[in-house]
């Protein structure tokens, strides 16, 4: 039994899906959004702080150059802010706090020429990798056939240069450098425009946050949809027949034309589909792995890190919490600093049980704050590998192989099927931005039946 008929279904409301419906209804072709969790928004998620602030437990920043994200905040009327960046930074290795301004610690000279030199080497291979088919590259087999990892043992000499390229790795990637092939790292560096882009809050994709959170842009792109996003419709089954697509949640179908799949390349497989995806398109996901993030926050009357010249912006080799900024919503109060746990260090305190992770992250927020730091009024926390609809975060990667041996399927429709998310994305793949991007390229190649 058929319970609704349209000309588009779109599976997954996060951005790319919204935004891919919003395209399709916009040229006055009738759309359904069915999402599997009870809200809408995906990997950005909102979390109240206090009278009308938040913060967020998913993506959250904006920079320059991420110009489909930002032409959508100023078209629904949502404001940017710069990220909180007045004071010292910290940088932790070998077990001592350096104090440092501006973009790079003060290091050893030798250390630093020897980033400088990994940095200048990784964008100018980059350059070389097209984004629309990482698998041309003219040294792709090369590249795919090596991790990060082998790459910086070979090219980056000095320990304080390999422990900065690992924490790049860990908090970008939100892999171990020995788990993402050389090939999408390049991939990624040049979707997102180079390594310093991606790794900078002065002018990178840390620079602006935007008020009221980030899950505001989904928000406001389903209340324009209205109806045609049902929640909790989590998406079973995919049947394509000669004249039409059936796609089945828990109890209902809905028949349409064509349907836009947007959600992460992992959790696409977790649909049975009939007839079955090609090999090429299954074992493309069976690779394209999340990434492990947990994303780690504690609220404090005031930021109080402030008044002793901090900018609460963290660097630590020695971790568990690797990375940290100072993430208060606008105005003088709460305070919240806000800690990465990424790659091995999410997997490893994944597993212990919450009391035990707040208690790590909290140690190392003493550690970088002093003892003001040890006692907050609230810890957050979000473990996105935990979440049955994202299991992983911030995006997917591939592994060595991936992109020569499969990437050939990641946006080739099948059949009446096409493919959206940040995964699918060129240009900032894995952001907010990519997400858009990616959803409405899909919603164009409906259009285009
Ligand atoms: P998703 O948001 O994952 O949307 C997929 C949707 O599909 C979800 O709502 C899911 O519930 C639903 N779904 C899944 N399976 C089914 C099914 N079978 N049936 C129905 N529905 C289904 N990006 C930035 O640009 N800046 C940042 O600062 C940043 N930081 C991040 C920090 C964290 C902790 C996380 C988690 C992500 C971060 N990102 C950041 C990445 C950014 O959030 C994502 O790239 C983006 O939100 C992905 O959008 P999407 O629509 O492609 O996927």
């Amino acid at each position: 039994d058929i319970h609704a008929v349209c000309d588009v279904v779109v599976v997954g409301a996060g951005l790319s899906g919204l935004a891919a419906a919003t395209r399709v209804a916009a040229r006055g072709r009738s759309v359904t959004v069915l999402e599997a969790r009870d809200r809408v928004g995906g990997r950005t998620l909102n979390e109240p702080v206090g009278e009308g602030k938040v913060v967020e437990l998913g993506g959250q920043w904006v920079g320059p150059t991420q110009e489909r994200v930002l032409a959508l905040l100023t078209e629904l009327g949502l404001r940017t802010y710069p990220t909180f960046d007045d004071g010292d930074k910290l940088f932790e290795f070998r077990g001592r706090l350096h104090r440092y301004r501006g973009s790079v610690p003060r290091l050893n000279p030798l250390v630093i020429a020897d980033i400088a030199q990994a940095q200048l080497r990784l964008d100018r291979m980059a350059r070389e990798v097209p984004l629309d088919r990482p698998w041309a590259a003219p040294r792709a087999e090369r590249w795919d056939g090596e991790t990060f990892s082998s790459w910086m043992r070979r090219n980056v000499r000095t320990e304080g240069g390999r422990a900065f390229c690992t924490i790049v790795c860990e908090g970008v990637w939100a892999v171990a450098p020995s788990d993402v092939s050389l090939l999408h790292f390049l991939f990624y560096v040049r979707s997102g425009g180079g390594l310093g882009r991606l790794i900078s809050t002065e002018d990178g994709a840390q620079k602006w946050r935007v008020e009221g959170g980030t899950q505001r842009i989904a928000h406001h792109l389903a209340a324009r949809l209205g109806d045609a996003v049902r929640l909790g419709a989590p998406v079973r089954r995919i049947r394509q027949e000669r004249d039409g697509v059936t796609v089945s949640t828990d109890g209902t179908e809905v028949r349409a034309s064509q349907v836009i799949v947007a959600v992460p390349p992992a959790l696409s497989v977790r649909i049975a589909y009939d007839p079955p995806l090609p090999g090429l398109r299954d074992q493309l996901c069976q690779r394209y792995a999340q990434g492990s993030v947990i994303k780690t926050m504690a609220v404090y009357p005031e930021p109080f890190w402030r008044a002793d010249g901090l900018s609460g912006q963290v660097t630590s080799a020695t971790g568990p919490v690797k990375v940290c900024f100072d993430n208060s919503p606008p105005g003088s109060a709460p305070g919240v600093l806000l800690g990465f746990l990424e790659g091995n260090q999410a997997r490893a305190l994944g597993r212990l049980p919450v009391e035990r992770r707040r208690e790590q992250v909290l140690g190392c927020f003493t550690r970088f704050f002093g003892p003001e730091a040890a006692d907050p009024e609230r810890y957050l926390e979000r473990a996105w590998a935990e979440e049955e609809w994202t299991r992983g975060c911030y995006g997917g990667y591939l592994p060595p192989g991936g992109w020569t041996g499969h990437g050939r399927a990641l946006r080739e429709p099948v059949g009446r099927i096409h493919w959206a998310g940040t995964e699918t994305a060129t240009e900032w793949n894995g952001y907010l931005d990519g997400a858009l991007t990616a959803g409405e390229r899909a919603a164009d190649e409906v259009l285009a039946t």
